[in-house]
């Protein structure tokens, strides 16, 4: 029988001990950057801290934020606590919200990182004898690369797909054997609509699991992802600026366990910036508690979560985060209501009728913002008419009315109109 947890010191480790555990790598970590980067070292002097006043972990929130602008100001290793010679590898982030974050890492860096990704992957049913597919971008991107370490840890056989060529993926399943695959939620959408096309039955093939991060995703979105492909829909979050994924993974229980040994959490109000008490919603902020090359000090992520520490029946003990609801950068402000692509996107997968395809155009008319949700739906709906096709428009429009409580007209684009996804999704056109 195969163990129960890939490292059970750490994943069913009691709050005491892990709470004692944060805090000494905390002060190593504090005092680390204090005295290799010019930069913390400027900003705990003016926030008058030291490291050594960090003698609580409640003591953190003394310590002042590192925000992206200041990665961005820093690149490409302003922030970089050692010399290159030690640094073993660097990715960048895909930049999806301006210039790219770079992620250096040392060989102890690396290797922490390896068994976050291998701690997720064991608890997802990922074993020795699975077939893993890979079919996360790879390259500069943390995605691809990560994956690939923790497979390659757990020992299992590696199809190193990379995204896109959508098609083949679909004969690496059936040819290969694969039993587990790895990609975006929306990249998995884009393979099991193909495989319908296709008419390849995923239920005939050994896939079982599927392991997806590196974009928001609703629970809606997940279970349809579930029954198309016939898999269990585990999930992974993480960051660049952090390690790349490996920062939390789904059990079993669907739970988000974050490997809080190696970083820290906090929830804070976005707009006060205290920290906030386990079940309220915030700004998820983290503080990376063993890397060397480009530890983060209170790094604010911008994504909106909350934080609990109730009992898992997986039997880990590690802190668990909601799902991501969105990124600040992504929040909407529509008729003065916050809305996040999410919300719209959890009301549109209420209709049966209607693809998992969809993108939110902002626009200008005048001085006013408009908005307005494009979707596909099914071919039957396109089949029956102009009538029907209108009718649903206008039902999930006043759905979202109800729900949301904001007026978006919803319109119905032809079949094949909306770019497939091969990596994180965009959901947001602006162009105002
Ligand atoms: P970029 O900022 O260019 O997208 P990253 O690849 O580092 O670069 O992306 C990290 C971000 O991706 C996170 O801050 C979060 O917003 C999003 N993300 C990653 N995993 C998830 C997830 N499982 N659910 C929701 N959002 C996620
Ligand atoms: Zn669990």
């Amino acid at each position: 029988m195969s163990k129960q947890y890939w490292d059970e010191k750490f994943e069913t480790m009691n709050e005491t001990g892990m709470r004692a555990f944060q805090l000494e790598k905390l002060q190593g970590t504090l005092q680390w950057v204090y005295d290799k980067v010019p930069f913390y070292k400027n900003a705990f002097d003016e926030a008058g801290v030291k490291p050594s006043d960090c003698r609580k972990l409640e003591d953190l929130a003394k310590f002042p934020f590192t925000v992206k602008t200041v990665l961005r100001d820093n690149y490409p290793f302003g922030l970089c606590a050692v010399p290159m010679s030690d640094v073993v590898r660097i990715h960048a982030s895909s930049g999806t919200t301006g210039k790219p974050i770079t992620g250096p890492y040392t060989a102890a860096d690396l290797e922490q990182w390896t068994e976050c990704m291998a701690r997720g992957l064991w608890a997802q049913e990922v074993r020795s004898d699975s077939v893993f597919q890979n079919a996360y971008g790879m390259g500069l991107f943390t995605g691809g690369l990560g994956f690939l370490q923790g497979a390659m840890r757990i020992g299992c056989a590696i199809v190193p797909s990379g995204a896109g060529m959508t098609e083949r993926q679909i004969l690496l399943i059936q040819d290969f054997g694969t039993t587990a695959i790895g990609c975006t939620p929306s990249y998995c959408l884009t393979i099991i609509e193909k495989a319908e096309k296709m008419g390849v039955d995923l239920s005939k093939t050994k896939l079982r699991t599927g392991h997806f991060g590196a974009e928001p995703w609703s629970i809606e979105m997940r279970t349809d992802i579930e029954k198309r492909g016939h898999i269990h829909a585990y999930e992974h979050y993480g960051l660049t600026e952090l390690m790349g994924p490996g920062v939390s993974f789904t059990c079993e229980y669907y739970n988000i366990h974050v490997n809080e040994d190696h970083v820290y959490p906090e929830i804070v109000d976005p707009g006060t910036l205290e920290p906030v008490p386990l079940g309220t919603e915030g700004e998820l902020v983290f503080t990376s508690l063993q890397r060397r090359a480009m530890p983060v000090i209170r790094y604010r992520t911008r994504d909106i979560c909350t934080l609990r520490r109730d009992k898992c029946g997986c039997g880990r003990s590690l802190i668990t985060m909601d799902k991501i609801l969105g990124r600040t950068d992504d929040m909407m402000i529509i008729s003065g209501v916050n809305v996040f692509p999410s919300q719209i996107e959890t009301v549109l997968m209420e209709f049966p009728q209607v693809e998992p395809l969809y993108q939110i155009r902002l626009s200008k008319k005048g001085y006013i913002d408009h908005i307005t949700v494009e979707t596909e739906v099914k071919s039957e709906v396109y089949q029956a008419g102009q009538k029907s096709i209108d009718e649903l428009a206008k039902k999930v429009s006043s759905r979202i009315q109800q729900v949301i409580g904001i007026n978006v007209p919803v319109i119905i684009l032809p079949a094949e109109s909306i770019e497939r996804s091969i990596g994180k999704a965009k959901r947001v056109i602006d162009e105002r």
